[in-house]
């Protein structure tokens, strides 16, 4: 078990989840994946737990804020623990590293923007594309 796994099912706890065995395992897994993963990678590393399971639990993760969704250039979705809070995304089109980045003046326009075209925002989420530090 490691720090990260533990602080994750923490904040499970924190939610008011019970963190059951098949939790514990996929939580273990996702600290040991140390970076986006697709549900397919996280299924094949919990052998012992069910598809169904590891889907709902990834969905209640991420209501928890323990995981972001992370929705790549091509349309396809992976997953990485969460700082928690709302954030925005910088997606390395090289390396796959995923950065975090939160800015409320971004989110003030986002608003600003949304509300000036009778728009009623529930919610937005920004990821950007490109290639990170070490990767330009
Ligand atoms: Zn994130
Ligand atoms: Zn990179
Ligand atoms: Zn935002």
């Amino acid at each position: 078990m490691t720090t990260q796994a533990e602080s994750s099912s923490e904040r499970l706890s924190v939610g008011g989840h019970r963190v059951t065995a098949p939790r514990r395992a996929i939580l273990d897994a996702i600290a040991r994946a140390g970076g986006p993963f697709t549900i397919e990678e996280l299924t094949s590393r919990v052998p012992a737990v069910g598809r169904a399971t590891v889907f709902r639990t990834v969905k209640l993760l991420q209501e928890s804020e323990v995981l972001c969704r992370v929705i790549l250039e091509d349309g396809s979705v992976r997953y990485q623990l969460s700082r928690g809070g709302h954030h925005h995304h910088l997606i390395c089109s090289e390396c796959g590293t995923v950065t975090d980045f939160s800015d409320p003046e971004l989110d003030r326009l986002i608003h600003e923007n949304a509300g000036s075209a009778g728009f009623q925002l529930d919610a937005h989420s920004l990821e950007l594309y490109g290639r990170c530090a070490s990767c330009a």
